[in-house]
């Protein structure tokens, strides 16, 4: 006789991390960008949640389709597509979370800066959209230049008068994924067992990978980890590399956001002890906004965790990324300004 097959319903845990509770909520959570090579593995993802009561899928392409096909799954998540800029309201309404990987990935040679042409009008369009139709909702940004596009999203709500700095969320969790990818290589450990915090930014030598706070505690002589820090900094080159012309990391960035999104509809929930990277708002370092352990609440950011001990390397490798990361939070500040 067939037993009932125990169905994959994936808490965050079922993720293989036990970053999640397997707690129930019925979060409205909408992806803008649903369609793309990041957007339909994280809806997968999404849909494949109890954390998820309703999901809405936005984008200018595609959408009917990947919600029809989403909508058969055997969960209970609700999937409504939307497609084009006079359905974006209604993407919105009642959401309680807007995670975005909307616009264009790279292609070998380019930096995240050289999307920012593109990328900073999708991402301003689209977060003007949530600070008129969902205000209060958590607002996840995978889209980048991520060292721009959260100052321009900062922005965008500022001018509509409905900021809140606890919020808004530069999604860079993919760095952190990574960084404890590598060192459980290195180190011969289970890479869910290994947790690296990722501070700074989400570009090239912004970001800061503590490998000194690495838990477990881990030894690695210098040269290795001189060369640990740039193969993490560089990891979303060697994808963009290795696609040859086909895009950027989706599978591994998909995976990223979903656990963020996972940790902070837990945190939503109520769960206690919720801690994530991300790049915020922040007043831990010269530069207006850094990414650190962040401490999640029910409204967001309860409580910015700072920087923590650094090494030697670490303050020289904080100090050398500021120029770049003052530089793009001030292009994204004065996109918005200059745009009419
Ligand atoms: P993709 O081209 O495969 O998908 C992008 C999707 O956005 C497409 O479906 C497209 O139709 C849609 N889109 C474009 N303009 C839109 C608009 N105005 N409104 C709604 N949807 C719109 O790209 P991808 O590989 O999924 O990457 C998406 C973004 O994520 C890129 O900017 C990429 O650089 C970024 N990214 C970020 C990280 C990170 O760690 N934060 C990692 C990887 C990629």
């Amino acid at each position: 006789m067939l037993s009932r097959v125990a169905r994959p319903v994936a808490t965050a845990a079922g993720l293989g991390r036990s970053f999640s509770g397997s707690s129930q909520c019925n979060a409205k959570v909408a992806v803008l960008g649903a369609s793309g090579g990041i957007g339909q593995p994280l809806s997968l993802l999404l849909k494949n949640s109890p954390l998820v009561g309703e999901l809405s899928l936005y984008d200018i392409a595609h959408t009917p389709g990947v919600a029809a096909d989403l909508s058969h799954i055997e969960t209970r998540a609700k999937v409504t597509g939307y497609l084009g800029a006079e359905q974006l309201p209604a993407a919105l309404k009642g959401c309680e979370m807007v995670v975005m990987p909307a616009g264009v990935p790279r292609k070998p040679g380019m930096t995240r800066d050289d999307l920012f042409t593109t990328n900073a009008s999708v991402v301003a369009d689209l977060t003007e959209a949530c600070a008129r139709h969902c205000p209060e909702a958590m607002i996840c940004v995978i889209s980048n230049p991520v060292n721009s596009t959260i100052p321009i999203t900062t922005e965008v709500f500022k001018k509509l008068g409905v900021y809140n700095p606890n919020k808004i969320f530069g999604v860079s969790t993919l760095d952190i994924v990574r960084a404890n990818t590598f060192v459980a290589e290195l180190k011969g450990l289970d890479p869910a067992r290994v947790s690296v915090p990722v501070i700074g930014g989400h570009a090239g030598k912004t970001i800061i990978p503590l490998i000194s706070q690495c838990n477990p505690k881990v030894e690695i002589p210098q040269d290795k980890l001189q060369a640990l820090t740039e193969r993490i900094q560089e990891a979303g080159t060697e994808v963009v590399k290795a696609k040859a012309g086909a895009g950027s990391a989706t599978l591994s960035m998909a995976y990223a956001g979903a656990r963020f999104a996972f940790s902070l509809l837990d945190a939503m929930n109520g769960k206690e002890g919720v801690v994530e990277c991300a790049f915020v708002r922040s007043e831990e370092t010269e530069s207006p906004y850094f990414s650190t352990p962040l401490l999640l609440g029910k409204n967001g950011i309860e409580k910015n965790l700072g920087l923590g001990k650094l090494s030697a390397f670490e303050e020289k490798l904080v100090a050398e990324a500021m120029s770049e990361l003052k530089a793009s939070i001030k292009k994204g500040e004065d996109f918005v300004k200059n745009r009419k």
